[in-house]
C-alpha cells in the first residue's frame, strides 16, 4: 500500500490529516465517533478488523495513527490516563526486574514506582541525570527500563536524551522511555533521539483543552508495540471513543497552540526576569537557564511552562500572589489553552517529604505557571498585580 500523501508532510499538515481519511461509505471528512462496543462478523471469526472495542475501536485507531505520525513513530497506543500508560509500560518489566528513573519525575509516576511497582516485585532506583554519566553505576544486568522526563516538573531540569540513550543501549535488555508530556511532539520527538518508547499524558498539551484525561505510548519497534498492544487489551485501561474524538480534535491545532504557548511563555518569563520582586525565573528558553544550550540542541522550542521564585518570598507571599490573580486560575494540571498557576510545595508536590522537596528546590516561594494562549499583555498585567500584592 502506498503511504498516505501526508506521510512526509510538515507537522501542521500531519496534525490535521494523519489518520483522518474521509469515510469511504459516506464521505464524512471527520472520522465517525464510533460508540459501538461490538462489531458484526460475516462468519464466525471473520470481521473488518474490529471485533470488540477494548481490543480496537475505529475512533481510537484514528487518534493513535495521528499521534504516531506526530511523534515520528510507527505505532501509538491510547490509554485512559497518562498514569495507566505508565502502569502498562511497567508491566513489561515483571517480577525481579529493575527500573532506573530520573529523580524528579512526575509525582504520580514517583508514587507508582515507589508504592505499586515495588509491591509487584519490581525494583526501582532514582538518579540525578544532570550528568548522564551518573546512569552507568545504576545499571544492572536485570535493568529493563530507564525512565526519564525532560524538562522535569516543576523545576524544568533537562536530561540529554541522546547521551542517556547511548548508555541505555550499551545494555542489551534495557529500553529508554521518555515522558514527553511537557514538550509535546511539536517541540521534541524523543524517538528521533534514541528513545524506545515515548509516553504522554494526553490530558495536557495534546488534548489541550482541559476536558479529557488520557495517555499515549508511541514506539517504532514492532515487538514493543505487539507487547504493549497485548497489555493494553489484557489490562484494559483504554479510553472511551468519545474522549478519543475530543482529543483528536484538540490535536489538530497542537502546532498553533504550542507556538502561542511559547510566545506567551517567553514574554512572561522576560517580564518576570525584569521584576525586582522576583528572585529567579526558570524557563529553558532564557539564556540564564543552566541547560539553555541543551534545550536549543534537543528541542525545537521551549514550551509553555515557567517556574519562578518570589524574592524573599514565603508561603504567605505566595498565597497573596496566587489569590490576586484573575486570569490565571489557581489549579493543578497544565497544557490547556487557559493559563494556570499553582504552588507545587502545597499542591502538586505536597506528597513529597519536606526533605525531598528541599532537595528538588520545591520551596514555598516557587510558583509554577502553565502559560495559556490568551494575549500576553493581559497575562503580564495579571502577574504584575499579583507581584505587587505579594511583595511590598
Ligand atoms: C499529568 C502527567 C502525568 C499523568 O497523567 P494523567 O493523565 O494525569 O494520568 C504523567 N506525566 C506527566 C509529566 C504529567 O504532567
Amino acid at each position: 500500500m502506498a503511504p498516505p500523501p501526508h506521510a512526509k508532510a510538515g507537522f501542521g499538515t500531519r496534525a490535521v490529516h494523519a489518520g483522518q481519511e474521509p469515510d469511504p461509505i459516506t464521505g464524512a471528512v471527520i472520522p465517525a465517533l464510533s460508540l459501538s462496543t461490538t462489531f458484526a462478523q460475516s462468519a464466525a471469526g471473520v470481521h473488518k478488523g474490529y471485533d470488540y472495542s477494548r481490543s480496537g475501536n475505529p475512533t481510537r485507531n484514528a487518534f493513535e495513527t495521528a499521534v504516531a505520525a506526530l511523534e515520528n513513530g510507527k505505532h501509538a497506543l491510547a490509554f485512559s490516563s497518562g498514569s495507566v500508560t505508565t502502569a502498562t509500560v511497567l508491566n513489561m518489566v515483571g517480577m525481579g526486574g529493575h527500573v532506573v528513573s530520573v529523580n524528579d519525575t512526575y509525582g504520580g509516576t514517583f508514587r507508582y514506582f515507589t508504592k505499586v511497582a515495588k509491591r509487584n516485585g519490581v525494583e526501582v532506583d532514582f538518579v540525578d541525570l544532570a550528568d548522564p554519566e551518573n546512569l552507568r553505576s545504576k545499571m544492572k544486568t536485570n535493568t529493563r527500563i530507564v525512565w526519564i522526563e525532560t524538562p522535569t516538573n516543576p523545576t524544568l531540569r533537562l536530561v540529554d536524551i541522546v547521551a542517556v540513550a547511548q548508555i541505555v543501549h550499551s545494555f542489551p535488555n534495557a529500553l529508554l522511555v521518555v515522558d514527553n508530556t511537557f514538550m509535546s511532539p511539536y517541540f521534541q520527538t524523543p524517538l528521533d533521539l534514541g528513545a524506545d518508547i515515548v509516553v504522554h499524558s494526553v490530558t495536557k498539551y495534546i488534548n489541550g483543552h482541559s476536558d479529557v484525561v488520557m495517555g499515549m505510548a508511541v514506539t517504532n519497534s514492532d515487538a514493543i508495540a505487539e507487547e504493549l498492544r497485548f497489555l493494553q487489551n489484557s489490562i484494559g485501561g483504554v479510553p472511551s471513543a468519545f474522549d478519543c474524538f475530543l482529543a483528536n480534535r484538540g490535536l489538530k491545532t497542537l502546532h498553533l497552540r504550542m507556538k502561542r504557548h511559547e510566545e506567551n511563555a517567553i514574554a512572561v518569563s522576560r517580564f518576570l526576569e525584569s521584576s525586582p520582586k522576583v528572585a529567579q525565573v526558570i524557563y529553558p528558553g532564557l539564556e540564564s537557564h543552566p541547560q539553555h544550550a541543551l534545550a536549543k540542541r534537543q528541542q525545537r522550542g521551549f514550551g509553555g511552562m515557567v517556574s519562578f521564585r518570589l524574592r524573599n518570598g514565603d508561603l504567605a507571599a505566595s498565597n497573596r500572589f496566587l489569590s490576586t490573580l484573575k486570569l490565571f486560575a489557581l489549579a493543578e494540571s497544565l497544557g490547556g489553552v487557559e493559563s494556570l498557576a499553582e504552588l507545587p510545595a502545597v499542591m502538586t508536590h505536597a506528597s513529597l517529604t519536606p526533605e525531598a522537596r528541599e532537595a528538588l528546590g520545591v520551596t514555598d516561594s516557587l510558583i509554577r505557571l502553565s502559560v495559556g494562549v490568551e494575549d500576553a499583555e493581559d497575562l503580564i498585567r495579571d502577574i504584575q498585580a499579583g507581584l505587587d500584592a505579594a511583595i511590598a
